[in-house]
């Protein structure tokens, strides 16, 4: 257990806001004495179902911020213990009749926790190059990214697993090993590339590529701009942008997460868009918020704010654009698995089903508290491993019964959970993205037309890739020999 500086020659006072927290910018009072304990939020809360404890209730960890602002408790690690344990999956917000606005209350609190915590030299380190370094630059994590491949794809990773020797290191090394996620075989890059509807286009946006989405979801990636290209959008992906800064936020490094949120304005307002898309509820939410991360910023608030009105998950996107009802015919069952930032911060739950209603011969089965989170979660699983591990269990136990041969999310974290799910119980699911099989759709509705065979499909979908790809390079090296020219 780590240990925390509560030197209390470190804590500052703000008119009534502040007596126990040690740092500026803590949760506040205004908002943290909304809550009226009513306890309306305890059963939507997935750590609180688990354990049946209070003090791993959204009531309980709001008691404890309240403790120690009123100074009646040391923010120590038992405090903190329950805070870390915390999903941030956002549900009891969502069902909150006072309005409390928990997202921002526990993203403050861990703020101090991460300023507070007393860690190795090691740990500080680590951490640092992770949070800072690493992902916050997409040719330093696609480098790290690229050996991981070669390390499964040698079966090196394989070989490991079988012979359980990380099992044997103190700590969740081992299972964290076996739980790494299948990568793309080819990333996605955000190269400054446009992709072109046939005609004119209905409608430009930027689409943000993210930090692990591209590295672990190329192939679906590219199925999403496939969507929104065969739909008349032009979809540009400015270079310069960078990680939405959701998981810095998560583990309370606000000041990163900000320098995240100010690349990204400037990468995605210098472009003439109407809108910014993202196939990540995480990174979506993240952006739509950047008015409250950066509303102490001078420069960039008003920035936020115009960026905040441009960005849309891209399930919302095609529901309202609307989209061309595909076509072909997909003869399957599929349920839906609601991701908490779509379905709570953003209350986004029709629009992803409704796409899929759109599909011919798909069978959409709902399944049993499909909101309640199935345990991803920023570094969740990494720092809360056998919490998340419990609420994958579940949450396969509730697509099982479904019966569907297919599970659909809107969420690169709930993907790959679902995956590793999947595989450690044998069950025969695919985990797909609502994009993945419109795009699907779109594909068989060209063969039906045609009436092709399959081995045409396979040839049509390597071209329509190579097609994009060659497409991109041949804007990119065009855009090259433009800067060159004015130069
Ligand atoms: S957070 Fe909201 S729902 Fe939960 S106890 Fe407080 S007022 Fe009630
Ligand atoms: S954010 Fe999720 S895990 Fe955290 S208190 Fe609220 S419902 Fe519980």
């Amino acid at each position: 257990m780590n240990d925390i500086n509560t030197n209390s020659k470190n804590k500052v006072k703000v008119d009534g806001i502040l007596k126990g927290f040690p740092f500026s910018n803590p949760p506040l009072e205004e908002d943290l004495y909304k809550c009226v304990h009513c306890g309306f939020c305890l059963q939507a809360c997935p750590t609180y179902v688990q354990t049946g404890l209070e003090t791993e209730s959204p009531r309980g960890r709001i008691a404890l911020m309240k403790g120690v602002i009123e100074g009646r408790l040391t923010m120590n690690n038992d405090v903190i213990d329950h805070w870390d344990m915390c999903i941030q999956c956002r549900a009891c917000e969502d069902v909150c009749p006072s309005g409390v606005p928990y997202g921002n209350l526990i993203e403050k609190t861990m703020s101090q926790v991460s300023e507070s915590r007393k860690t190795s030299i090691l740990t500080k380190g680590v951490n640092w190059l992770l949070l800072r370094r690493i992902l916050a630059d997409q040719i330093i994590l696609s480098g790290l990214v690229g050996t991981m491949r070669i390390y499964q794809k040698t079966g090196m990773h394989k070989l490991v697993s079988v012979l359980k020797v990380l099992h044997l290191i103190p700590g969740n090394l081992g299972s964290l090993h076996d739980s790494m996620p299948r990568l793309s075989d080819k990333f996605f890059s955000a190269d400054g590339q446009t992709y072109h509807p046939f005609g004119e286009p209905k409608k430009t946006v930027g689409l943000l590529s993210g930090c692990i989405m591209p590295l672990i979801n190329g192939p679906e990636m590219r199925s999403a701009i496939r969507v929104l290209t065969r739909n008349g959008v032009k979809v540009i992906v400015p270079k310069e942008q960078g990680c939405c800064g959701a998981i810095h936020s998560h583990v309370g490094d606000l000041v990163k997460a900000r320098d995240m949120a100010r690349r990204n304005i400037d990468a995605f307002l210098s472009k003439d868009i109407d809108a910014v898309l993202s196939s990540s509820a995480g990174c979506s939410t993240r952006m739509k918020e950047y008015g409250e991360l950066l509303k102490d910023d001078e420069v960039y608030i008003d920035k936020a704010k115009q960026l905040e009105s441009k960005v849309k998950d891209i399930n919302e996107f095609l529901y309202e654009l609307p989209i061309d009802p595909p076509k072909g015919r997909l003869e399957s069952s599929v349920t839906y698995q609601d991701p908490c930032h779509l379905a709570h911060t953003q209350k986004i739950r029709s629009q992803p089903r409704e796409l899929l209603k759109l599909i011919p011969g798909l069978n959409l089965i709902e399944m049993r508290n499909s909101d309640r989170c199935c345990g991803a979660g920023g570094t969740y699983v990494i720092t809360q491993h056998q919490m998340s591990l419990n609420l994958m269990d579940d949450k396969m136990k509730t697509v099982e019964e479904t019966g569907a041969q297919i599970v659909t999310t809107g969420n690169p974290g709930c993907w790959m959970q679902m995956n590793q799910g999947a595989q450690k119980t044998n069950m025969p699911v695919q985990v797909k993205y609502v994009t993945d099989l419109l795009d699907q759709s779109y594909r068989a509705e060209r063969i039906e037309n045609e009436t092709e065979t399959e081995s045409i499909s396979i040839n049509e979908s390597a071209w329509e890739e190579e097609r994009l790809e060659l497409r991109s390079q041949w804007e990119k090296r065009a855009g090259d020999r433009r800067k060159r020219r004015d130069r």
